[in-house]
């Protein structure tokens, strides 16, 4: 099958989530299984263009009911054998630091220009490489537009005809919610400004037209999937997804387990396996004096890796006065090492609480190595999101034999099974309700059994390592939805 990916952020490209990684791991396991398989995205500024080859020739893409120019370098994908990865190289649009946004401007005041060129120039590449596909795959609101030019603007077209459009919610929380002015960037008629689904209370949502627009709708988790369609998780759009529920699939996220494997892991201390399991140690032991925490194995470090925002239940956690990590670490024997960026008044807040508690230490920033050692030397990892369409984290933890404490939502619902205290079965420990005593007594029973049950802990992380989380098993359902939306094409 040929698939064009279409995405607004790509590994090792460039990445804000959980998005660039499926993605990327996604489109290899795709091109494993024997498919044609080419992406899409912008080239930041990032981006070295002297590592990539230039095609021959400008690009010219529809836009504002007329025409701009755009160069396209190339490159082969990272981990597959010759997945070409095409990068739109529109200086005035992506020529600059940030994938959305900027800490000074955290959503471009020029987005709907640079994603309406990002989704017009993907049509306007397959004609210049002659190669039309069978299945246009987005990803997220910044993607979403090309499913709708493809319905209005390009089916008519023989070489379109037949290609049929999937969109993936990574998160439904972020749509691209924008004032109307800016509609005609897009390149539909203001005809379609309705039937398409763009419209939103007088405003232009790109994600409810790609809802609206698209021929199968996926996102990262059964339980996500469900989810969406309640007015509770469904930001506004549950309704739009009710009705259409019967072409929307959960699809769980994979691991990269090349990247991601105590095995091979390049940025851990030590290398570890099931059989090697007490090798993890000498990892508790690296990031005990990185961090500058007492070095001691018979303390439980709580991990947390995160973008410092509201899903994540940042809130909960840290809030001045009301979030519980403060009182978790003044009043249980544990140390906890958090690694995220992002809200001010919490990357603040962090540091208060790394001046008032010793057992407390954190990296404000993003680090990639850190991560992967603050996965592989933890023994729990706490993760309390409001909500989570997957969530990537907790299946880390588990392969890397650290035990996750998370709330009952999304994907964290589908991947970690509650330990029961009696049999010592599951592989994590999860709580309902988002609230600061949920999450002290959750990690409270967690440390409990680090105290008083380790057998049923030992037994916990090797379960966890145990599971299988590779993207083959994804792509084949991607494939069986791939099929189905061939069939069901919406003309
Ligand atoms: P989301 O996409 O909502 O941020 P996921 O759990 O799906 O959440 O994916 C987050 C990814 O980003 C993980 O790979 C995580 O390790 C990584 N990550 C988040 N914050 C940081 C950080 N500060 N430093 C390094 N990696 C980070």
């Amino acid at each position: 099958m040929k698939i064009l990916m279409i995405s607004a952020e790509v590994v090792p490209f460039a990445k804000t989530g959980g998005l660039a990684d499926a993605v990327s791991a996604l489109s290899i396991a795709l091109e494993k299984a024997g498919h044609d398989v080419k992406i899409i995205m912008p080239r930041y500024y990032k981006i070295d263009r002297k590592k990539l080859t230039k095609l021959d020739g400008p690009l010219g893409i529809p836009f504002n009911y007329n025409e701009t120019w755009s160069a396209v370098y190339t490159t082969t994908l990272p981990g597959s054998n010759s997945l070409p990865v095409y990068f739109i190289d529109h200086e005035q649009s992506f020529g600059r630091e940030g994938v959305y946004g900027n800490p000074l401007e955290p959503d471009f005041h020029d987005n709907v220009s640079r994603f309406s060129i990002l989704c017009n120039s993907a049509f306007q590449l397959c004609h210049k490489l002659n190669w039309y596909p069978e299945i246009i795959h987005s990803h997220d609101w910044s993607a979403s537009l090309a499913n709708v030019l493809l319905k209005f603007n390009q089916r008519w077209k023989p070489e379109f005809a037949h290609t049929a459009s999937i969109l993936t919610i990574h998160n439904l929380g972020y749509q691209g919610n924008y004032d109307k002015i800016n509609y005609p960037k897009t390149g539909l008629d203001w005809i379609n400004y309705h039937t398409s689904g763009f419209e939103d209370y007088g405003r232009m949502n790109f994600l409810k037209a790609g809802l609206i627009s698209s021929d199968i709708l996926t996102t990262v988790s059964p339980t996500y999937a469900e989810e969406i369609q309640t007015f509770e998780g469904g930001f506004g759009l549950d309704g739009i997804l009710r009705y259409r529920n019967k072409r929307l699939f959960g699809i769980l996220n994979g691991v990269d387990t090349e990247y991601w494997n105590p095995e091979k892991d390049k940025r851990i201390k030590q290398n570890y396996t099931v059989k090697s399991i007490n090798k993890k140690m000498i990892n508790k032991k690296f990031l005990q004096e990185k961090m500058g925490l007492e070095v001691n194995e018979n303390i439980p470090v709580i991990g947390i890796i995160t973008r410092l925002v509201a899903q994540k239940g940042i809130a909960e956690l840290f809030a001045p006065t009301y979030g519980s990590a403060y009182n978790i670490c003044a009043s249980m024997n544990v140390q906890m090492v958090v690694l995220g960026s992002g809200e001010t008044w919490c990357e603040d807040e962090i540091r208060n609480l790394q001046a008032k508690l010793p057992n407390f230490r954190a990296y404000i920033g993003y680090d990639e190595d850190l991560s992967h050692q603050i996965e592989a030397g933890s023994d729990f990892f706490l993760m309390p999101s409001k909500y989570e369409p997957c969530g990537l984290n907790q299946m880390y933890s588990l392969l890397y034999g650290t035990l996750p404490i998370v709330r009952r939502t999304g994907g964290l619902a589908d991947t970690v099974q509650q330990y029961c205290e009696k049999t010592g079965e599951g592989t994590g420990f999860l709580f309902d309700n988002l609230t600061p005593q949920s999450i002290y007594d959750t990690v409270g029973w967690a440390v409990y059994a680090w105290y008083n049950k380790r057998e049923h802990i030992e037994q916990m992380k090797i379960r966890g390592m145990k599971k299988d989380f590779t993207w083959d098993k994804s792509a084949k359902e991607y494939k069986d939805v791939y099929k189905f939306a061939l069939k069901n094409i919406c003309y």
